[in-house]
């Protein structure tokens, strides 16, 4: 029996507030299916030295989904200018329209408070005192006054005549000339005894107000924070290393790999297989599902001996050997798969014997069905019991 069904777009996108982050955490925190799968080594006693997995399921859901965001964009480390970097955020923020930068440092804090993400201290830099910025503008002000229009004036000789005045002294328009004895000096030489005439020197150079025309060495140094505008001394700065977060490997490969939810479509015609890939697909929005599909019984155990799925959505009728065939074998590779039938309405005895043979459900192959089969799937993966 075939169903066709039309299926314009992704009707079963969940709402932003969807069960399947929630299942997202069970999956964190149920224990391992298989060897070497991701929850947390208890036994390390046993094990001296064997490195303790991380625990992902002590975080909150909303540093969860900040810590798959960062993960799914490749970020591994967030160096104290992330959040000023509008690269990274502005990429962040394509994948995530509605990411906070605070709220999204606030979870790296708790993480890293929680053990999860590691922390290291840069060396100290200059900050500004009110908003802890970093686009710190660097001024020179008056000593006297504390204006900032203070100017650097350079003091020149002319060694032709020995002349010694300040730049303005030799300013004529946007030339130097000399003052002194009237000529155009056009090049710069630091050599003492050169002596050419048209040479000059710089032998000094000094800071002059332009509010109170004082003179000096040594002017103020005084901060402009270019985030927030905070005008500071030196005195009153902010200086400290900056905290730098890293998420190690583990809790990366962990994030990383918990798209590992394998799904077999088991169905011979393909049309209906792709409806039901394509639900899933839609509801995957974090795209922790790995599909695959085979067409016949035999292909379909040659697969799973390989891929040990972990939801087999088998169909009864299959071209070469009968679907409860395959059920008995597949649950004998691997007891804890969950195998889903689907069946025709007059095929409901025989799905009652598969629940027996140990299908976690059966679907009879109505429209309405068909499309609640991605919920389903979650709804097995987190371990309940229900009614679809
Ligand atoms: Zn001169
Ligand atoms: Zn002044
Ligand atoms: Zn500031």
């Amino acid at each position: 029996m075939i169903i066709v069904i039309c299926v314009p777009e992704c009707i079963f996108h969940p709402p932003p507030s969807s069960p399947s982050k929630y299942t997202l955490r069970s999956w964190f925190a149920q224990p391992a299916k298989e060897a070497g799968a991701m929850a947390p080594v208890i036994d390390d006693d046993l094990h001296e030295g064997a490195q303790k997995k991380v625990d992902l399921s002590i975080l909150s859901e909303p540093e969860l989904n900040s810590l798959i965001l960062l993960v799914d964009n490749g970020v591994r480390i967030i160096e104290p200018n992330f959040f000023k970097d509008s690269k990274a955020v502005k990429e962040l923020k394509m994948a995530s329209p509605s990411l906070n930068e605070h709220t999204l440092l606030t979870h790296l804090k708790s993480m890293s408070g929680k053990g999860i993400i590691d922390v290291d201290t840069t060396d100290p830099v200059l900050q500004c005192p009110q908003c802890r910025g970093q686009d710190i503008r660097i001024h020179f002000s008056c000593q006297k006054c504390g204006s900032k229009k203070v100017h650097k004036s350079m003091i020149i000789e002319h060694p032709f005549c020995g002349f010694k005045g300040t730049q303005k002294e030799f300013l004529s328009g946007e030339d130097l000339t000399c003052p002194n004895c009237g000529t155009d000096l056009t090049q710069r030489v630091d050599q003492i005894d050169s002596n050419h005439e048209e040479y000059y020197r710089v032998i000094g150079s000094f800071f002059e107000c332009e509010s109170c025309k004082h003179k000096m060495s040594r002017p103020e140094i005084a901060f402009t924070c270019s985030n927030c505008g905070n005008q500071f001394m030196y005195v009153d700065s902010i200086y400290e290393g900056l905290k730098k977060y890293l998420i190690n490997d583990d809790v990366y490969d962990q994030i990383l790999n918990r798209n590992n939810v394998k799904v077999l479509i088991v169905e011979d015609f393909e049309p209906e297989a792709d409806v039901i890939g394509y639900l899933i697909d839609c509801y995957d929005s974090e795209k922790k599902f790995k599909v695959e599909y085979a067409s016949t019984g035999n292909q379909a155990i040659m697969m799973f001996r390989r891929e040990l799925h972990d939801v087999v959505i088998l169909d009864l009728t299959l071209p070469d050997i009968y679907g409860l065939e395959v059920l008995e074998d597949m649950k004998k590779i691997k007891p804890d798969a969950h195998i889903v039938i689907l069946t025709g309405h007059d095929d409901r005895e025989t799905a009652v014997h598969a629940m027996k043979m140990g299908a976690s459900e059966y679907i009879i192959k109505t429209s309405e069905a068909i499309q609640k089969i991605p919920k389903l799937i979650e709804r097995l993966l987190s371990g309940k019991k229900g009614t679809t």
